[in-house]
């Protein structure tokens, strides 16, 4: 499978905005972009981002990397959300959203989007009881994600949990922190997304 093999802090660089793809580093002082705010590259401080074109493509490589999707993943993503009802670009990033790595980050189960792909992949997290091993399963209103009984002494999932206990956990999911459990009251709204990007550009973008 493709990945991103570039530095993650290049790419926050790239869109000149942070997209914490790098756990507690992004809420610290050691932030790349906090230390240093040019573009990547030899030429990088005296680049100017000025099309149409140029200006709608940042704002989907900004989602797409926000949540670690590939292209095609993304463009399909954006086909189910013109397909509903409502407004394409908030029906987009609420497909992200709930995405279950997402779900598991948000809850503060894994330092970083990336972090939580690879803990749903080593199997520590269930669905409604069930266990879940797929980060893109899309997940609905009232599911409940949890740590499997077995992965509860995952150092690493404690240490995370511990680390962030004090990262607000965003109103439309209901964290039961003690026994390891989360519960998606609803899907999130647009102003319940923490995304700094203008996602009608996106929609532009692939209406081209
Ligand atoms: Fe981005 Fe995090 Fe690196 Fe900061 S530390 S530039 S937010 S990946």
């Amino acid at each position: 499978m493709a990945r991103y093999t570039e530095a993650n802090c290049r790419l926050c660089r790239r869109e000149g905005k942070k997209l914490f793809l790098k756990g507690e580093r992004c809420y610290s002082e050691k932030c790349a972009l906090t230390r240093r705010e040019s573009l990547p590259g030899q030429h990088g401080k005296g680049r100017k981002k000025t099309s149409e074109y140029a200006t709608q493509l940042r704002a989907k490589q900004t989602a797409k990397r926000y949540y670690g999707v590939l292209e095609s993943q993304f463009a399909a993503y954006f086909e189910k959300a013109a397909a509903k009802s409502g407004i394409t670009g908030e029906n987009l990033l609420q497909i992200l959203e709930s995405r279950l790595d997402n779900v598991v980050y948000r809850l503060g189960f894994a330092a970083s989007r990336k972090e939580a792909r690879q803990l749903v992949r080593h199997g520590h997290f269930s669905v409604n009881g069930h266990k879940a091993n797929i980060p893109s399963i899309l997940l609905r209103a009232g599911d409940v994600v949890a740590v499997t009984e077995k992965s509860r002494s995952n150092d690493k999932i404690k240490a995370v949990v511990e680390t962030f206990a004090s990262r607000p956990t965003p109103k439309w999911l209901d964290l039961d922190r003690a026994n390891l459990t989360g519960k998606i009251v609803e899907l999130p709204k647009r102003e319940e997304i923490d995304l700094d990007v203008e996602e009608h550009l996106i929609v532009e973008l692939y209406s081209k």
